[in-house]
């Protein structure tokens, strides 16, 4: 049974009540049918708002699949999760007002559980690609000669973008701010841990419970870093030797971060460390 735009619309706008209740496959064959019409009847603005839905629709299910991942410890899939959310997320923007469909403090929850993550370092593959096309007209697309569609821009319904030709992988770099947050480095070896995801995902109500973490920058005592002889990498994540970096000064460079659960109320006050994400020089 196909539900009218209008009910459609309502299922993914007001996501913190209908979630639980909403069949997703429906809605989404809903929405494509639609969008079908809209083509059709050449109605650009309506064809553009059903886009709007359905990248929402996207970004909500992928928030809420993080959300049943981390509370079934499953870290890995949640993370992957929450990167496509941002993913869709960041599609919407310029497109539609703010918090439509929770939208804005789905992008806050998923920046807030991302700072949780062990995750530091990611791969980013080097590549040379040979040519674009666009999506919308399958023109070769030069500098010189554009086609006349904007990426990013919606057309009959889809986002345009730029598919790239003849790649060729030259390398993989290991880099800090990836493009891609999904490829993250992993071994058998080192397994990472989730301590402070665990905590904070047990004390929350439910994926729409709000919650906040403000990191500020402090100084640990050196004897909790007693294991780490000075030769090694000062766990301050400054890639210099912990004896030419942070045991000369008072104390190690960390991240303090203030869990607050609820109308701003800590219960209870937590704080977690972590070493910085970024290196004191490194670029903003
Ligand atoms: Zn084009
Ligand atoms: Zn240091």
């Amino acid at each position: 049974m196909t539900s009218s735009l209008e009910q459609a619309r309502c299922l993914v706008y007001d996501v913190e009540h209908e979630y639980i209740a909403r069949d997703q496959a429906s809605v989404r064959a809903a929405l494509t049918e639609h969008k079908r019409t809209a083509v059709a009847a050449g109605d650009q603005a309506q064809a553009k708002e059903i886009w709007c839905l359905e990248t929402l629709l996207n970004a909500q299910e992928h928030y809420l699949s993080a959300f049943q991942a981390m509370r079934a410890q499953e870290f890995p899939a949640a993370w992957t999760s929450l990167v496509h959310a941002e993913n869709a997320l960041h599609f919407l923007r310029g497109h539609l007002p703010d918090d439509v469909g929770r939208s804005a403090f789905i992008a806050q929850q998923v920046e807030n559980f991302q700072t949780l993550f062990p995750y530091r370092i990611f791969t980013s593959p080097e590549l040379v690609i040979g040519y674009h096309t666009c999506s919308v007209c399958g023109a070769v697309v030069r500098l010189r000669t554009p086609c006349g569609h904007e990426p990013g821009e919606i057309y009959d319904g889809e986002m345009c973008h730029r598919k790239a030709h003849d790649v060729q992988l030259v390398g993989v770099a290991l880099v800090r701010n990836p493009v891609m947050k999904t490829n993250v480095i992993s071994t058998a070896e080192h397994p990472y841990d989730f301590p402070m995801v665990a905590k904070v995902i047990t004390h929350l109500s439910g994926p729409f419970a709000p919650w906040h973490i403000e990191w500020n920058e402090m100084r640990l005592p050196h004897s909790l870093f007693a294991h780490i002889r000075t030769r090694e990498p000062c766990p301050c994540n400054s890639r210099l030797e912990y004896g030419q970096c942070c045991l000369n000064r008072l104390g190690v460079r960390q991240e303090e971060g203030k869990v607050t659960i609820g109308a701003g109320i800590a219960v209870p006050p937590w704080s977690f460390y972590r070493s910085p994400l970024r290196h004191a020089n490194d670029p903003v």
